[in-house]
C-alpha cells in the first residue's frame, strides 16, 4: 500500500519513513511544489489544511504532520508561528536564544507538540492522532543531526540537544514518532 504524506519537507518524509514499523506501506510526499496556506487556529487544523489539500490532489488517503515549538517561557510561543518566527533556521533559532536572554536553564521549558490528520479522497477527516516531546531549550545551539530547532532542544534523558543525539535514536523518543506510530497503526488495521 502507498500512503500520500501532505508535505514537501523531505526532512519529515525522511524521518517517517524511518519511523514507520510497517515497511510494506510507503509513505510518499506529494509531486511538485507544496506549499497550502497553513492558516489555522491550531496544529490541528493546519494539519488538516494539508492533509485535505493533498487528499484532493492525490484522490486518495493522505495525512499531515504539523508541528509547533511551545516554550512555557513565552507563554507557548513561538507555538503556531514555529515555521514563520523568522525567515531561515538560522534566524529562528537566534531569534529564540535572544527571546530568552537570561533566562536559567530551570526556566526554559518547552515541547515539540505534533499533531497528524488522516483524510479520505473527499477531504473528510478519518483519523488523527498527537504526539509530545518534553526537553528544554538549551542556552546555545549545539550538533548536526535533525533538522529545525533540533540544534537548541535539549533532551534531558540524554543531557544532548535532539542534533546532538546518536542516529536513529531521535526517530525512537520524538514528538514526531508519537504521533506516527498510533497514525500507522491505524492506517494498517483500517485502510
Ligand atoms: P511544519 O510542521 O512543517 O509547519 O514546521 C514548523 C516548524 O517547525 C518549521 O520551522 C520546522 O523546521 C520546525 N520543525 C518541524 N519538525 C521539527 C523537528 O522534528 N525538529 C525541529 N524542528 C522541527
Amino acid at each position: 500500500m502507498i500512503i500520500t504524506v501532505a508535505t514537501g519537507n523531505a526532512h519529515k518524509l525522511g524521518e517517517m519513513s524511518e519511523i514507520n514499523p510497517y515497511k510494506e506501506i510507503v509513505l510518499q510526499k506529494v509531486e511538485g511544489d507544496f506549499d497550502p496556506v497553513e492558516n489555522g487556529e491550531t496544529f490541528e487544523e493546519n494539519a488538516f489544511i494539508k492533509a485535505k489539500e493533498a487528499s484532493l490532489i492525490v484522490k486518495g488517503y493522505a495525512f499531515a504532520d504539523d508541528t509547533g515549538l511551545c516554550v512555557d517561557y513565552l507563554d507557548g510561543a513561538p507555538g503556531l508561528h514555529t515555521a514563520r518566527y523568522a525567515p531561515t533556521q538560522e534566524e529562528k533559532i537566534k531569534k529564540l536564544l535572544k527571546a530568552l536572554d537570561g533566562v536559567p536553564f530551570e526556566k526554559r521549558t518547552a515541547r515539540f507538540i505534533c499533531s497528524m490528520v488522516l483524510t479520505d479522497k473527499n477531504g473528510n477527516i478519518v483519523h488523527k492522532t498527537m504526539g509530545n516531546i518534553e526537553g528544554y531549550i538549551a542556552m546555545q545551539a549545539a550538533g548536526c543531526g535533525g533538522f529545525g530547532y533540533d540544534p537548541i532542544f535539549y533532551v534531558p534523558e540524554y543531557e544532548k540537544t535532539i542534533a546532538e543525539l546518536p542516529d536513529g535514536e531521535k526517530n525512537k523518543i520524538s514528538h514526531r514518532a508519537n504521533a506516527l506510530i498510533p497514525m500507522m497503526k491505524f492506517i494498517k488495521e483500517n485502510l
